[in-house]
C-alpha cells in the first residue's frame, strides 16, 4: 500500500512548505481532486488541505476591480453584489457551470486548476499523453465528439472545461502565484498552456506553487457583458460550445471588445480575429455574424465534432446580442 499523508496548513508559509512534498497536492473543495484520486487518474501520496487559510475575501480595490481570494467559493464570487453589477459575465459563467452544491465546494483556485473531462483521461484503460505523457491519444480516432476544434496537437484534442475561466480571461483578470521563491502574476490568458507537444502540463503553476489571489481590473468593457452556454441540457452540464463578450459601446459604436470562447478550444480561446472585426464597427446583428465567422474560421472538425463550430458561431451572436443589452449600473 501506497504510504498517505494528509495535512491542514494554518498559514500561506505552512502550505508552502507542506505542498514542497513529493506528489503532495492541495485540496481546497475537492471536487475534482478526489473524484480523480478514485479514478485513479490523480495520485498524490500527500494531501494538503488548505481550507482554512485566510484566502476567502472578495475585496474591493480602489479603481472599482476586485481581488477574489483563492478560497472564495464559487457560488459566493457568482452571487458578491459588485460581481453581479459590475462583472455580469463572470456571474453568469459562473451560474452556468455544475450545479448548486457543487459551486458551494468549488473555489477559485481549483476551478482554474480544474483537469479536462476527455473521458479517455479519465479512464485508465485507454491511452492517454495527458495521463500518461508518451502513451498516445484514444480520442484523436476515438470518440471525439466533445473534443476541441481549435488548439489541439497531434497529441491531445481535449477541451478546458472551465466557464469561469472563459470570463477570467474576457476581463483581463490576472492570477496570482505564490512559492517558495517568491511571489508572480501571470494574466489569466496565459495562464493555461496549449498541449503542443506537452500536454500532461496544462497551467503554468510548478509542482508546489499556491495560487493566492485572482484580481479582476475595472475595466470600459466589463459592463455590456454576457456569458452564453451550450451544452446537451440545461444544467449540470459541460459545455459543447461557450461565449464569453464585453463590449465597451459608445452609442452604438464598438470602441472595444473582448470574445472568448469555451469548450471548444484546448483552452479558454480569446479570438483576436473576431476582436478585430468587432472593433470600431456598429454593433449590430451583421457584424456580430461576421466576427463569429473570423473566430471559427480556422477551427479544426474531428470525426464527431464539426457540429461544434456552427454551435460556437451562434454562442457567440448570442453573447454579443446579450451583452449590447446589459445596462450597467447607473446608467438608463
Ligand atoms: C459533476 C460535475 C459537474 C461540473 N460541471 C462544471 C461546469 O459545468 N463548469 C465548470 O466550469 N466546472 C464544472 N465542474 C468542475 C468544478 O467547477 C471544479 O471541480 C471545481 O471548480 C474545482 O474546484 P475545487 O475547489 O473543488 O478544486 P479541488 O478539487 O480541491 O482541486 C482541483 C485542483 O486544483 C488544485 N488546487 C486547488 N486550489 C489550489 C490553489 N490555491 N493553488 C494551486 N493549486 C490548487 C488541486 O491540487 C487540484 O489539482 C463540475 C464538476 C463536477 C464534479
Ligand atoms: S484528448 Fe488529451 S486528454 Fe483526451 S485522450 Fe487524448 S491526450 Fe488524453
Amino acid at each position: 500500500m501506497i504510504p498517505f499523508e494528509y495535512a491542514k496548513a494554518r498559514s500561506e508559509t505552512e502550505a508552502l512548505e507542506l505542498g514542497a512534498g513529493p506528489r503532495a497536492a492541495f485540496v481546497a473543495g475537492g471536487t475534482t481532486l478526489i473524484d480523480l484520486m478514485k479514478l485513479n487518474v490523480m495520485l498524490p501520496t500527500a494531501l494538503v488541505d488548505i481550507n482554512d487559510l485566510p484566502l476567502n475575501n472578495i475585496e474591493a480595490l480602489p479603481d472599482g476591480g476586485l481581488r477574489v481570494g483563492t478560497m472564495v467559493r464559487n457560488s459566493d464570487l457568482a452571487h458578491h453584489d459588485a460581481v453581479a453589477k459590475h462583472f455580469p459575465l463572470l456571474s453568469q459563467a459562473l451560474l452556468s457551470g455544475a450545479s448548486p452544491q457543487l459551486r458551494n465546494m468549488a473555489t477559485t483556485g481549483g476551478n482554474l486548476m480544474q483537469r479536462t473531462r476527455c473521458y479517455y483521461f479519465r479512464d485508465t484503460a485507454y491511452a492517454c499523453n495527458k495521463r500518461q505523457p508518451g502513451s498516445g491519444c484514444a480520442a484523436i480516432d476515438g470518440f471525439n465528439r466533445i473534443h476541441a476544434v481549435l488548439g489541439g496537437s497531434d497529441q491531445c484534442i481535449a477541451t478546458h472545461p472551465s466557464d469561469m475561466a472563459v470570463a477570467l480571461v474576457a476581463l483581463d483578470a490576472v492570477v496570482h502565484i505564490k512559492g517558495t521563491g517568491g511571489e508572480r502574476k501571470v494574466a489569466a490568458a496565459e495562464f493555461h498552456l496549449l498541449p503542443g507537444k506537452t500536454p500532461h502540463l496544462e497551467t503554468v503553476v510548478q509542482p508546489g506553487e499556491l495560487i493566492t489571489y485572482v484580481t479582476i481590473p475595472s475595466s470600459p468593457f466589463a459592463g455590456h457583458s454576457a456569458y452564453v452556454k451550450l451544452r446537451d441540457r440545461a444544467s449540470y452540464e459541460f459545455a459543447l460550445a461557450s461565449a464569453g463578450a464585453a463590449l465597451e459601446l459608445r452609442g452604438n459604436r464598438i470602441h472595444s471588445a473582448r470574445l472568448v470562447l469555451g469548450g471548444v478550444a484546448t483552452k479558454p480561446w480569446r479570438s483576436s480575429e473576431a476582436e478585430h472585426v468587432l472593433t470600431g464597427a456598429t454593433a449590430d446583428g451583421k457584424i456580430f455574424h461576421a466576427a463569429a465567422e473570423a473566430a471559427m474560421e480556422s477551427a479544426t472538425p474531428h470525426r464527431y465534432n464539426a457540429f461544434k463550430i456552427e454551435l460556437a458561431k451562434r454562442a457567440i451572436v448570442r453573447a454579443l446580442n446579450n451583452a449590447t443589452q446589459v445596462k450597467p449600473e447607473g446608467q438608463s
